[in-house]
């Protein structure tokens, strides 16, 4: 099954990825997690997309599109995958679905309030991308990842002065695709705005939604 992730940044895309991909046995592609690992790695695409991460920007639609492209080639899609992050604007889905056929669109909602304190609380791992949070997801150790023990860090763009800048970019350019995928009929709504106890809850409405 090929599936897209929509949803405000911090509405709690990555985690509940992490989940859907191990149950369905498909990979989690995130775009922003490819571009953080890019800049890590400091290759090419990694020195373009790095700027405008920064400012809390979308990076240009080419790179993207190019950077999804190749992935979407490789052995492991095959038999589905899991979009999180992209597309993120109209010309990005566009493009998507030249390349391939979506199954299923997940439209997970949450309120601005749920999703200021997401971001603002988030802490990932160095290491292994793990995700927590400093009240809600908290770590058996202050500072360090429970699964492989790398250190937790807070994304340079989910401090204050970038995370208002990704909301509006997410309003403008990424929310006209629930209207987008909503005439196509693939959009299906999770209602996120639980709190991490309930995770289970909202995985069970996405198993609903993808079995449906
Ligand atoms: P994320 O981890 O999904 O919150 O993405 C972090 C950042 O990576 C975004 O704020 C953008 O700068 C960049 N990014 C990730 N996915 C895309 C995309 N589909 N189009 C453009 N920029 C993206």
């Amino acid at each position: 099954m090929n599936i897209v992730l929509l949803g405000s940044p911090g509405v709690g895309k990555g985690t509940y990825a992490k989940r859907i991909s191990k149950i369905y046995n498909i990979p989690h592609i995130s775009t922003g997690d490819m571009f953080r690992e890019a800049i890590k790695n400091k290759t090419e695409i990694g020195l373009k997309a790095k700027g405008y991460m920064d400012k809390g920007e979308l990076v240009p639609d080419d790179v993207t599109i190019k950077t999804v492209e190749e992935r979407l080639k490789k052995d492991d899609c095959k038999n589905g995958f899991m979009l999180d992050g992209f597309p993120r604007t109209i010309a990005q889905a566009e493009a998507l679905d030249k390349i391939i056929v979506i199954d299923k669109v997940l439209n997970f909602t949450a309120s601005d309030e749920v999703i200021i304190d997401r971001l603002s609380g988030r802490r990932v791992c160095k290491s292994c991308g793990a995700i927590f949070h400093i009240r809600n997801i908290i770590p058996k150790t202050e500072g360090v990842c429970d699964n492989c023990g790398g250190e937790l860090y807070q994304r340079d763009d989910d401090k204050p002065e970038s995370v208002k800048k990704r909301l509006d970019v997410y309003r403008e350019q990424t929310e006209p695709l629930i209207e987008y995928y909503k005439e196509k009929e693939l959009l299906a709504d999770i209602d996120a705005n639980k709190p991490i106890e309930q995770v289970d809850e909202i995985i069970a409405d996405v198993r609903k939604a993808l079995e449906e």
